[in-house]
Formats: structure tokens, C-alpha cells, sequence
């Protein structure tokens, strides 16, 4: 392990990026460090979250209803400070995304105009064991159209004795069903594997087939480069709380391909959706704004913004090509750190992340056999945060925005005592 300490220290000490971990609090564990690796599941706060929150106190003590004009940042077109950075993030145009309400939320919303069954063309192609809550949107949604789930909904699963999915065999899927496929929905990272999808392989065999085109980016935005608007996704929607460190719950973002901004596709709509100009002259007929802002129902939540925008300043500072450069080395280095470990100890640790860069993020899926939750319990007690899914996966992200090699080193140390 004496190796391996002295490479992280050499590659902390290289990383340009090193700073921003003072930028954030982590949490109190036992032990003598925290190695905080659950950025996938809750991003850390970053320090200037109190200070953005304090502006909006300020500026409505201060303001009261003007504060929609009047205050600091104007909460009449608060969510568009969010536009710019975010789009820059998932590779998309300024006018293609925006945030509001919860991830669950906006799938259904997007689903509402992007999967329009009918008695021809009804089924949704997604993977099989998808993050639960999309599960439960996909399933309700084909419901709700009158279709049966067990013959709408296509899953595809990752072949006998493999444990993530192959690419030929989505596109084999959706050539299969073809004219009856309405949407291909898939999440661009899987929460549970970690592994990365061509989004834009996938997109072109789902337009091949005729069908729209949508992706959940839960795991994806802010961990992995994105070109939605280059790749033609329809639409796709993220959370913000999770690489995006921006509080529990905090705002969802969505996108929605600029091909579509003034088709006549359905959509639930509000005020907040409406024509700016005409807005408060609260006419009849809806005229939606010719973005994807038009997808919006309400005003601003801007208590859940605020954090949003203190964190994507951080982004938009380091930009996603340094991000990604570190995150590719400090993963490669840490998977180094356990196949060592596990092979002195003589203990299988199965990992089922895929091995090649281009097919995965920041996290590690780790598959214990049999001794899982002893080591995991004993890793939490040493100050490793990480994360257990039954029935044995440990996941553990090294975010880059805030983990070190260092972290990758002491996570090695306590895994080889824990074990
Ligand atoms: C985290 C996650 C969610 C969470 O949904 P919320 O509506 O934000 O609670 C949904 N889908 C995926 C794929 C996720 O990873």
C-alpha cells in the first residue's frame, strides 16, 4: 500500500483541481478521515450554498412581492440564470433546458408529449432493472394510455453471466418491435452497474425505427460528457442533488430538443410556460414560449434554485473536459487500488462497472460474494461512506469535483483491513 500512497500524493499534488474539495463541508464520520464516496447518490454542499440561500432571505425580507423584479436576482426569471450553465453541461442549446419541480415529475410531464401510443405503434423500449421510480413512471404511463405493461413494455437485459447490457442488443430490440415502438427510454448511466451508454448509438436506432427518444440522466449530468443537442435526443430529464451537489430533493432539470420547440407536440402547460411578454395579461389559449421553458407549469422555486445556481457556478468555473480528464484518472486509479488489495488478500471482489473509460463514470460496482455486508459494515465504521444495494453491490463514486487520490489510497487501506 506504501506504493500506492506515494502515487496519490504525487497525483493530488498534479491535480489542478485539487482546491475545490476545501470548496465543500464533508460530512462527520468515525475514524480519522471521511471518504465521502456517495457524490452519486447525494453531491456534498458546496460552502457558497448559505450565502446563495441568504440572498433570497435578504432580497424577501427586504422586497416582499417586488423582489419578483426588484431583488438581487430577479425571481420573475430566476430559473433562467440556470439555463446557460446547465445547457453547457449536458451539451445543449441555452433555450433547450430548464429546471423545475422533481425528476418522477418531469418524466411523466415529458412523457405526456413524447410517448403518444397508438393502437400501432404503443411500446416502450428501457432496461431492464432501470432505477425503480422510472420503472413505476414507464409502467403507470402505459397504464394510464390503456396498454398492458407486459405486452408495451420492452426490457432489455444484459446476457446470460454478463451484468451490464450490450449496446447491439438494443439496437437488435428495438429493430425487432420495429413499427410498434413509440419511445425508447434509457438511463445514459445505470444507477445500480455504473455503466455508460452511447446515447447517440441508441438515439439513432430508436429514430430509425420512427420512435421518439428519451433519457433519464440521473447518473449521467454533471459525471459524464454530454452532446444531447448533437446527438438528437428528444428529451431527457436529471436530478440535481446527486453529481450536481445541490441539496436533497433540489430541482430537477429537463431537456428538450430544439427540433421541437414550436411543433404542436401535447403538453400539460401553466403560466410559468407562457409567452413572457403576454404573461400577466392572463388571456385565454395558451401561447407557449418557443423553448423548453414552454414545459414549465409554475414560478420559480427559488429556495431550491438558489443552492442549484451556487453549485453550477462551480461547474461552469472547472468546465465538464477538466472534470471528466480527472474523473477518468482518479476512477482508473482507485479500481487499481481494489484489484490490488483484493488479490493480496486472496478475496473476490468482482467489479461490474465495465473496465473501459469510454463505458462508465466516476462509479464502481463492487460484487461481494457471500461477506458483502461484514466488509461494508466495517468500512462504514472506519469513515467510508459509501452504499449498499441488495442483494451484495457496494457502490462507491470518486467524485472529481471534491475526492482525491488520496481518498482512493485510504479507501484501499481500510477495504484491505476490512476484509
Ligand atoms: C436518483 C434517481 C431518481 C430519483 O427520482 P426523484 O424523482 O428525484 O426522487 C430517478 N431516476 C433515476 C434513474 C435516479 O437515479
Amino acid at each position: 500500500m506504501d506504493d500506492f500512497l506515494s502515487r496519490a500524493k504525487a497525483l493530488d499534488a498534479a491535480d489542478e483541481l485539487s482546491s475545490y474539495r476545501d470548496q465543500f463541508y464533508f460530512p462527520e464520520t468515525p475514524g480519522d478521515h471521511c471518504v465521502y464516496f456517495t457524490g452519486n447518490s447525494l453531491g456534498l454542499q458546496p460552502k457558497a450554498v448559505r450565502d446563495a440561500i441568504e440572498v433570497e432571505l435578504d432580497d424577501w425580507a427586504k422586497y416582499g412581492v417586488e423582489g419578483h423584479f426588484d431583488a438581487r436576482n430577479p425571481w420573475f426569471s430566476y430559473h433562467e440564470l440556470l439555463m446557460k450553465p446547465a445547457a453547457d453541461l449536458v451539451g445543449a442549446k441555452r433555450e433547450e433546458v430548464v429546471h423545475m419541480n422533481g425528476l418522477t415529475t418531469n418524466i411523466h410531464l415529458l412523457m405526456v408529449s413524447f410517448y403518444r401510443p397508438t393502437q400501432e405503434r404503443y411500446k416502450i423500449i428501457c432496461e431492464a432493472k432501470a432505477f425503480p421510480s422510472d420503472q413505476y413512471a414507464v409502467e403507470s404511463q402505459v397504464k394510464f394510455h390503456g396498454f398492458d405493461p407486459a405486452d408495451a413494455i420492452v426490457e432489455v437485459k444484459p446476457r446470460e453471466g454478463e451484468h451490464t447490457i450490450r449496446e447491439e442488443d438494443i439496437e437488435a430490440a428495438i429493430a425487432e418491435h420495429g413499427d410498434s415502438v413509440a419511445l425508447v427510454f434509457w438511463g445514459g448511466v445505470n444507477y445500480y452497474t455504473g455503466q455508460l451508454f452511447d446515447i447517440e448509438r441508441i438515439t439513432k436506432a430508436g429514430h430509425a425505427a420512427g420512435a421518439m427518444v428519451g433519457i433519464d440522466l440521473a447518473h449521467g449530468a454533471g459525471n459524464v460528457p454530454l452532446q444531447l443537442n448533437q446527438w438528437g435526443v428528444d428529451f431527457a430529464a436529471w436530478c440535481s442533488y446527486k453529481y450536481l451537489n445541490s441539496g436533497p430533493g433540489s430541482v430537477s432539470g429537463i431537456f428538450v430538443h430544439e427540433k421541437h420547440h414550436t411543433s404542436d407536440l401535447p403538453r400539460f402547460a401553466g403560466w410559468w410556460g407562457y409567452n413572457k411578454e403576454k404573461r400577466f395579461q392572463m388571456e385565454q389559449g395558451f401561447d407557449p414560449i418557443p423553448s423548453a421553458e414552454s414545459w414549465q407549469l409554475s414560478n420559480a422555486p427559488v429556495f431550491v434554485m438558489a443552492p442549484h445556481l451556487a453549485s453550477l457556478k462551480i461547474f461552469a468555473e472547472v468546465g465538464m473536459e477538466k472534470l471528466r480528464a480527472k474523473s477518468v484518472k482518479l476512477t482508473n486509479f482507485l479500481e487499481e487500488v481494489i484489484l490490488s488489495v483484493a488479490k493480496s488478500k486472496g478475496a473476490t471482489i468482482e467489479i461490474i462497472t465495465p473496465s473501459e473509460t469510454d463505458r462508465r463514470g466516476a462509479q464502481l460496482s463492487l460484487l461481494t460474494h457471500g461477506y458483502g455486508k461484514e466488509v461494508f459494515k466495517k468500512l462504514q465504521d472506519a469513515g467510508v461512506v459509501a452504499d449498499w444495494r441488495e442483494p451484495n453491490v457496494i457502490r462507491i463514486a470518486p467524485v472529481p469535483m471534491y475526492n482525491s487520490f488520496e481518498d482512493c489510497y485510504l479507501f484501499g487501506k481500510i477495504l484491505s483491513e476490512s476484509l
